[in-house]
């Protein structure tokens, strides 16, 4: 079953095959991005590049998923490859009888999109990262290689990555990568390098040899000649005469003849014609396409660029949602790194070996973040891990510690306090935080889970954590 609706300027229409609907846009058609939403996929005829190009990295860099994911399909007539725009999309047809391959392409994706969880990401970063994942994953691609592409300003572009930056800010994605490698979503490896300017990183430089005393540009070489017979070196210009091409000495007046025999090349001379500045070493400048500035190459950012895979703790952060990065929780004010954390821990345990103490260690899940996540805004989402922690804070004594074990879970030392007290203080604390939500956040059902486990200095830190974090997502 094809079904044609044609727009009234013919660049625009929607196709039906079975239950899918896919909007095909060709040459330089009108459309409102968040119209994609609506389709099953998209097909793009590629006829004028630069609109293609347009199009694919508008759908790709959206904010929201039922966008950014939606597949796309080119047309291409002619078998062309066309860089980086090939990687964006899903795949290729040559003409409209083929919208089985589209639907097929379509519900291998659809499927896929299924598995994914959706959370609003806390930070910047984070979202990035969300996106990354979440597109490898439809397109069941594990790899992420840097293209060299002539449209990047650093010089090499990550396609599913760096569709999402202005061409100024390009070479954040390079950050994003390094903080997705460090939460051990992505490993990579050497790939290349690149120099960008150290103003404003961008890879487009025009490299020049410069006079080392003014950085002019405009110079002039000249061969030294060694003259045997006398030993007399000099500029070419001072063997020159004035009435044939021929070479006469200027010490001993003999007409040279042959290289090698009676004279020499053996190095070059450069004159500088702006300040007159003779010199035999000249200094490289690298000037930057983008904003002018002209500096030495040794001032330039020497960067590695890296290709990159994901790792199985990557694919299962797509499924189940990417919300914040460790450094994101890291900046929230009254807690301390979940590394510091565990040494603390440790320490704690080696204490109760010489004291009779008795010290717990406690954790406050939000067992439905993916659900509260995703209703609150990044700044929302950090309003209320800000609030949990302040509460927290004021409940436990100032020599105890609070940690994120991750966005949903804080932990928290209860340090020389009977299991009981322990207990009764968290469940006291829950109780202050949901009146906390209730007042602070319209609507929002935040579902907490606590543990409390007793510290036994037989057992190791890690054991505890283990015991403490077991069946809590
Ligand atoms: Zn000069
Ligand atoms: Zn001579
Ligand atoms: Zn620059």
């Amino acid at each position: 079953m094809k079904h044609v609706a044609q727009h009234k300027d013919n660049t625009q229409s929607i196709l039906e095959y079975g239950d899918y609907t896919f909007l095909y846009l060709s040459n330089l058609s009108l459309v409102q991005i968040e119209e994609v939403q609506f389709h099953s996929a998209v097909i793009i005829e590629s006829k004028n590049l630069d609109y293609v190009r347009l199009l694919v990295s508008s759908i790709r860099s959206s904010q929201s998923p039922d966008i950014y994911l939606k597949p796309i399909v080119l047309l291409k007539r002619e078998p062309v490859d066309i860089p980086v725009i090939d990687e964006l999309a899903d795949g290729s047809i040559r003409n409209l009888d083929e919208l089985k391959t589209v639907a097929q392409i379509t519900e291998r994706i659809s499927n896929r999109v299924h598995d994914l969880t959706f959370t609003n990401s806390i930070s910047f970063e984070a979202e990035m990262i969300t996106k990354l994942i979440s597109l490898l994953y439809t397109k069941e691609q594990k790899t992420i290689d840097p293209v060299p592409y002539v449209y990047s300003n650093i010089n090499y572009y990550y396609p599913l990555l760096s569709v999402n930056f202005n061409r100024t800010e390009e070479h954040s994605a390079l950050s994003v990568l390094q903080i997705a490698e460090d939460e051990g979503i992505l490993r990579s490896e050497y790939y290349d390098r690149v120099y960008l300017c150290s103003s404003c990183s961008s890879a487009h430089l025009s490299y020049r040899e410069v006079c080392p005393k003014c950085s002019s540009s405009n110079t002039t070489p000249d061969d030294i000649i060694h003259h045997f017979p006398c030993g007399y070196v000099g500029p070419m210009k001072d063997y020159k005469n004035q009435i044939d091409d021929k070479l006469d000495c200027p010490k001993c007046n003999k007409r040279l003849r042959h290289i090698g025999v009676d004279y020499d090349k053996p190095s070059v001379i450069y004159e500088c014609n702006h300040c007159a500045h003779k010199f035999q070493d000249y200094y490289v400048n690298a000037k930057c396409l983008s904003c002018a500035s002209d500096k030495a190459v040794d001032q330039l950012k020497s960067i590695e660029i890296r290709s990159y895979r994901l790792t199985k703790k990557g694919e299962l952060a797509a499924v189940k949602g990417f919300v914040t990065t460790t450094k994101d929780i890291d900046e929230t004010v009254g807690t301390i790194k979940y590394d510091t954390f565990k040494t603390m821990l440790k320490y704690e345990i080696e204490r109760l070996k010489q004291s009779q103490g008795e010290s717990n260690l406690c954790a406050i899940n939000i067992s439905n973040s993916s659900q509260v996540y995703s209703k609150l805004g990044s700044e929302l989402q950090k309003s209320l891990l800000k609030d949990l922690v302040s509460v927290i804070r004021s409940n436990i004594r100032s020599s105890d510690v609070i940690a994120f074990e991750s966005s949903s879970t804080i932990v928290v030392s209860m340090n020389d306090l009977p299991q009981r007290i322990a207990k009764k203080i968290t469940v006291e604390m829950v109780h202050i935080l949901e009146d906390l939500i209730k007042a602070g956040f319209e609507d929002l059902d935040v579902i907490f889970e606590t543990r409390i486990v007793q510290l036994d200095h037989s057992k190791t830190h890690e054991a505890h954590l283990k015991e403490l974090l077991a069946d809590l997502s």
